[in-house]
């Protein structure tokens, strides 16, 4: 076993999750895909490719037992899916309008990194900031469409970081 495989087993053994085969490849995969937020689907899709037997249920409940363990931080921003960050710590996202993909975004937040903690007697535990908007690389890909209209730049609406 290479010496990745044997911390995510460690990981996953300090939080009290038998570390299955399967398990070990979604946090694999999570790990090398940490900027692109996936969904259950998107994980499940990939695996497959080196484990055709794995279902989309077992994706499903390791991911929710990732979630309840802490592993994992689950982004809500589109309002139709869940998707799965490695990342846990308090920090904000970004949608893109146009292309789809989601970021993370660094805006100064006294909550976030954990300087403010109450509000009116109110205690923050866990900060989601979800910004929308129109990405850099978009904005850039729109700005060249109306320099030289002649060259179309295809895009395809999957996030790619
Ligand atoms: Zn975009
Ligand atoms: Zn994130």
């Amino acid at each position: 076993m290479n010496t990745k495989l044997k911390y995510f087993k460690k990981i996953l053994n300090d939080r009290g999750i038998k570390p299955t085969y399967q398990r070990l490849k979604i946090l694999e995969y999570l790990s090398k895909n940490m900027k692109n937020h996936p969904t259950v689907e998107m994980i499940h899709e990939e695996l497959l490719k080196d484990i055709p037997i794995i279902s989309l249920t077992t994706v499903y409940n390791t991911l929710n037992a990732f979630l309840e363990k802490g592993l994992v931080d689950g982004v809500t921003i589109t309002g139709t899916e869940t998707r799965y960050d490695l990342d846990a710590s308090s920090h904000h996202h970004f949608l893109c309008k146009e292309c789809g993909k989601i970021i993370d975004i660094e805006v100064p937040c006294a909550f976030a990194e954990g300087e403010k903690t109450v509000v009116r007697g109110n205690r923050i535990e866990e900060v989601h900031g979800y910004f929308k908007g129109i990405c850099k690389e978009c904005t850039d890909s729109f700005k060249n469409k109306t320099k030289k209209s002649n060259i179309s730049r295809s895009k395809t609406g999957q996030p790619n970081r």
